[in-house]
Formats: C-alpha cells, sequence, structure tokens
C-alpha cells in the first residue's frame, strides 16, 4: 500500500553518519519511540546518529490512529510525515533501509554492526527496534512472501479483490484482519489452532454473524503450496492428525508479534525476547537503553513507545554527561 510517506522530500539535506565518529547516541530503529529518542536527543545537543530499516515502524502498516492525543483520527502516513519533518530540523544523520545485525558492548564505546558490514561507533545506544509479524515457519512461507503470503491486511488486503483467503490466527489479530479483508475477498477462512476464537465478542460477533466467514477450528498449519503464486495452504487437525487443503488466493499471517531483538545481548533480554528495562529505559549493560515495544514495557501503544523515547533519550543525556 502507499501510505504516501513522503521522506524524499526532506532527504536532500540529510548529513551521512560516518564510521570513523564517535558519536554520543546511536538510535536504533525508526518508529514513534526512536524518532521521539532523537527530538529529545537533539534537543538536548548530544551528538547522535540514527541507523534504522524504515521511517514508520508498525504505524506504517496501519491505516489510521485514533488515540494520538489531539488528534481525533490521523491518517498513519500524516503522522509519520509530522514525526520526520519534526526531527528534519536538527540535521541528524539518519542511515535508512538498514538492519543492526549485532552490537559489541564491552568498552565504553559502544559497536554497532550492521548488515553492510558497516560498523558505528557510540558512547551509548537506544534500542527501538520494536516488533514484527511472527512468522507461521512453514515450507512454502518463505518462497510465497509477496505471492499471497502477507502480514497486513492494510498493507496488502486491496490485492485480493473478490479472491479467497485464509487469515491464519483466531485472536484480536486475526479476526480484525478477516473484517478488513471483507472490504475486498468474496471469501476469508479463518485457521484457528484452537477450539474457539480468542477475539473480544464485538469482533467475533462481526465475523461470525457474515455468511463470507468460514473457520476452520483446532488446526495447525503444515505447508502451503503453489506454482508462481499462493494456490494451497495444507492444515492439519489438533485431534485427529488428519490433513485438510484449503485453496485460496492468499494467506495472512496473523498470529500475534515478535521483538525485533535478534542482535541485542541475552544477557539483558527476557525469554521472550523483549528487552529488560529499568524505569529509566536503561538495562543491565551501562550505556545500552531501550524503549517501546521491544522492551518489557506493558501496552504497546503509539503514545507509549514515544514516551518512553522520550524518556530513554533523558536518561542517555544523564549518563553521556557524566562520562
Ligand atoms: C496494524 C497495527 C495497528 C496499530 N494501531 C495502533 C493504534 O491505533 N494506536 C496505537 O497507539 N498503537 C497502534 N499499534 C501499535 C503501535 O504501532 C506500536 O505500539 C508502535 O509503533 C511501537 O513503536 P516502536 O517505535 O516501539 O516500534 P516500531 O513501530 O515497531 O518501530 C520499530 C522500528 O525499528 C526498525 N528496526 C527493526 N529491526 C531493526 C534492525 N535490526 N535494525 C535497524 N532497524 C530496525 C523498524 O524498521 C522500525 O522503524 C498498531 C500496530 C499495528 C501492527
Amino acid at each position: 500500500m502507499d501510505l504516501n510517506i513522503n521522506l524524499a522530500s526532506f532527504s536532500s539535506s540529510e548529513k551521512n553518519i560516518s564510521e570513523n565518529e564517535i558519536y554520543d547516541v546511536l538510535i536504533i530503529g525508526g518508529g514513534p519511540a526512536a524518532l521521539n529518542a532523537v527530538l529529545y536527543t537533539a534537543r538536548k545537543k548530544l551528538n547522535v546518529a540514527v541507523i534504522t530499516d524504515d521511517i514508520g515502524g508498525q504505524i506504517a502498516t496501519s491505516s489510521s490512529i485514533e488515540n494520538w492525543i489531539g488528534d481525533v483520527d490521523i491518517s498513519s502516513s500524516e503522522l509519520v510525515n509530522r514525526f520526520y519533518a519534526h526531527i528534519q530540523k536538527f540535521d541528524v544523520p539518519i542511515k535508512k533501509n538498514t538492519k543492526v545485525s549485532s552490537i559489541i558492548h564491552e568498552d565504553t564505546v559502544k559497536k554497532v554492526v550492521c548488515t553492510d558490514g558497516k560498523t558505528y561507533q557510540a558512547k551509548a545506544i537506544i534500542v527501538a527496534t520494536g516488533k514484527s509479524p511472527r512468522p507461521l515457519g512453514v515450507p512454502g512461507e518463505l518462497e510465497f512472501v509477496g505471492k499471497g503470503v502477507a502480514y497486513c491486511t492494510t498493507c496488502d488486503g486491496p490485492v485480493f479483490v473478490n479472491k479467497k483467503v485464509v487469515v491464519v490466527g483466531g485472536g484480536n489479530s486475526g479476526v480484525e484482519a478477516a473484517i478488513d479483508m471483507l472490504s475486498y475477498a468474496s471469501e476469508v477462512v479463518i485457521v484457528q489452532n484452537l477450539s474457539e476464537l480468542t477475539a473480544d465478542p464485538v469482533l467475533m460477533d462481526k465475523v461470525l454473524n457474515d455468511n463470507r466467514v468460514s473457520v476452520v477450528y483446532d488446526s495447525v498449519c503444515v505447508r502451503i503450496e503453489g506454482t508462481n503464486s499462493v494456490e494451497r495452504l495444507i492444515v492439519k487437525s489438533t485431534k485427529t492428525d488428519k490433513e485438510e487443503t484449503i485453496n485460496t488466493d492468499g494467506i495472512f499471517v496473523e498470529i500475534g508479534l515478535i521483538p525485533a531483538s535478534n542482535f541485542v545481548p541475552d544477557m539483558i533480554k527476557n525469554k521472550m525476547g523483549e528487552i529488560e528495562i529499568n524505569v529509566d529505559c536503561s538495562t543491565k549493560i551501562a550505556g545500552i537503553f531501550a524503549a517501546g515495544d521491544v522492551t518489557t514495557v506493558p501496552f504497546k501503544q503509539v503514545v507509549i513507545a514515544a514516551g518512553e523515547g522520550a524518556k530513554a533519550a533523558l536518561a542517555v543525556y544523564n549518563y553521556v554527561i557524566t562520562l
């Protein structure tokens, strides 16, 4: 989906990030937590740079936000553009389309290694990498991503006008995705591993009362098949072990989100992969801070992530000035 996030119009004046410089702080991520951390660190006149895969983060997969205080209903692209325009006032180097692959943290100066092989250095790091969709992990999934397998109805739903789709997952995300798809698809099949849907009753009513929706209960995905694009999903009953083939044009995977923290040292993560933070967003490793959905902070929301980003930035300021 074209979210009209018009970053090109801002990028001409952006400074390049340098491998030779030791920054006060490197911020990893481009969602609400990271962008607010940029605003707060820049206003404290810290020497800050950003490394991120994209600008906007999860909001970019949503159509509108109705709980950002001050805006009754704002389109996601408008909100991201406003965040980005705000931080552009500060001439901060931002390296986009780049993933961080590891952090070397033994010394006071930390090193951030990227998947393109480049390494950047800073006295402190704020990890604000959020969450990403949990994959099914079955044969055919990776092969058909973008060819029928999708993780965001807001982004990819319009591709399936008058088509049959499967939504895997019967919780709030799955049922919301099924409702979204009723605007496009001719038929929606929900595959749920339990014997009932676990979404809020008001959402369940919407799908269970629509004759275009059917639910396959007590079933798990086994593999995805097709030639050039998805043609079939094979599921297996958790009760009888019997396999069933569902012919479909598309599969939306809605089985939850996982913290994007694989590059973060294990010693500061819990079993779920969330970064364990103190109230000021510091971690067990001096100089590594974290904010937003990637952390143990409860309630994953834009306003909370943005607030945590501000908090991490102020804590970094206190840390850096005492070094
Ligand atoms: C469909 C949907 C609808 C939502 N609707 C609402 C809503 O209406 N209201 C609300 O308050 N919240 C909503 N949320 C939740 C909200 O979007 C999140 O709580 C918020 O975006 C979290 O912000 P964040 O900055 O912590 O992480 P994210 O938004 O996840 O941003 C993470 C950033 O880190 C980058 N990144 C990830 N890994 C790496 C890496 N290895 N290297 C470099 N960069 C990396 C990503 O590219 C991204 O820029 C919704 C979420 C979804 C998925």
